[in-house]
């Protein structure tokens, strides 16, 4: 058993925390929240830094790193902005599910143009009322000649409206058999004729954005249905497993973030005459989440590590996703309670991560579907 990371993967840690301190230092990172402000001098030097291209395969442009430098880089992300990790996983994730599944003209056609920074990449699986039952999705994409039309609408489509955006978009094909062998995964500009695009407005993670997309005949070339037909639900499902290693390590470098400002302002802050993390029980709250910080990267890095040895990491990814996005929301609710009425004004960082954290146990799957799933890898049916 080996608990280190290589030396490569080291100064790649070192580059990464290095950029985002110059190019996002807090002021930029609190710009970014309260204006909603996507990062653009941030993605630019993703690009020129070469981390875009860091987990794909030569052939198609990038630098032939695996799983285990994607969660490297998503950790550090995250522990500036949760947010930030998100403008940057959602386009890695989405392509390297491109680079899985696709045929190999569309490799070589869509993967250069992401890595390159020419595009970016949403995923659009959700609906009104196809949640985390995402089997009940209702937009339909039928064949006519050498075109797709789609009709339907798509909700918290996260990053849709971003300039250059190709919306992963998962829709039926064939409405006569059960989901998992109808749905397919189509690309989609998002400046498509009859693609209708609105924000909404969210409590966190404003700078990324998610959206509201409507689809009214919006007419897409036949090849941009990526792989083969009905084979999308396959595809959303390795996925997913790639979405949820991207954000169970920003989680990780996220709640390590809120813990720090909250041991550094327990360190500082004096309260009848001593430091207030010297009264026991701020003191005993700060080691156990300490301890459930690092046990929630453990979690993350063996669920990445079985991932990056084609072991079957499903079990494992839930487990961390799970536990990493509770231990998450609970650390910067107790940073909160630790930094006092300090940490409730917008001018200290708490109240961000209390705002990020809260949509993670819901989001890329809910901490229910998470414990559904592990309940039944244990032999449990909840249905
Ligand atoms: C900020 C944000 C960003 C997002 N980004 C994206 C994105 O980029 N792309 C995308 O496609 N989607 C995205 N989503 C959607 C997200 O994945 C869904 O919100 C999530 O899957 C839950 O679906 P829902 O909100 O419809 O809740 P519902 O599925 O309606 O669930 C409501 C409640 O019921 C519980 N529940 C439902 N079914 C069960 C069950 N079988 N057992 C036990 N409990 C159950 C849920 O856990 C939850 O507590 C985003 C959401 C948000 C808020």
């Amino acid at each position: 058993m080996d608990f280190e990371f290589s030396e490569e993967q080291r100064i790649l840690r070192e580059s990464v925390r290095k950029m985002l301190d110059r190019v996002a230092p807090a002021e930029y990172v609190r710009r970014a929240d309260v204006e909603g402000r996507y990062p653009e001098e941030l993605y630019q030097a993703f690009i020129d830094q070469g981390l875009l291209r860091m987990p794909f395969p030569e052939q198609y442009g990038g630098l032939g790193g695996g799983i285990m430098d994607f969660v490297v880089i998503a950790e550090e992300l995250g522990r500036k902005s949760y947010d930030f990790l998100g403008a940057y996983g959602t386009c890695v994730f989405n392509g390297l599910n491109i680079a899985h599944n696709a045929s190999e003209h569309q490799k070589q056609y869509w993967l250069p143009k992401l890595l390159s920074g020419e595009i970016r990449m949403s995923i659009s699986m959700t609906e009104p009322n196809a949640g985390s039952d995402a089997g009940a999705m209702r937009t339909v994409a039928r064949r006519e000649g050498d075109e797709w039309v789609i009709n339907g609408q798509k909700v918290f489509s996260t990053g849709a409206g971003i300039k250059n955006n190709v919306i992963n978009l998962y829709a039926k094909t064939d409405t006569g058999v059960p989901f998992q062998k109808g749905t397919s995964l189509f690309l989609v500009d998002n400046t498509t004729p009859g693609v209708r695009l609105r924000k909404l407005d969210t409590l966190g993670r404003r700078a990324l954005g998610t959206y509201e997309v409507f689809f009214d005949n919006v007419r897409i070339p036949a090849d941009r249905i990526v792989g083969e037909p009905n084979k999308g639900w396959d595809y959303m499902l390795s996925g997913l497993q790639l979405e949820r290693i991207m954000t169970t390590a920003g989680y990780a470098g996220a709640a390590q973030d809120a813990l720090d400002q909250a041991l550094a302002y327990a360190k500082e802050r004096q309260q009848f005459g001593r430091p207030i993390g010297t009264f026991q029980t701020i003191a005993h709250t700060l080691a156990d989440l300490q301890t459930e910080v690092d046990a929630a990267r453990l979690l993350m890095l063996r669920a990445a590590w079985q991932l990056a040895q084609g072991q079957d990491a499903l079990m494992a990814i839930s487990q961390a996703k799970l536990f990493g996005s509770e231990t998450y929301v609970k650390v910067a609710n107790q940073g909160m309670q630790i930094m006092g009425g300090y940490g409730y004004i917008m001018e200290f960082d708490m109240q961000r991560h209390f705002r990020d954290a809260r949509v993670t146990t819901i989001t890329a799957g809910t901490s229910q579907m998470q414990r559904n799933l592990i309940a039944g890898r244990l032999g449990l049916k909840t249905k």
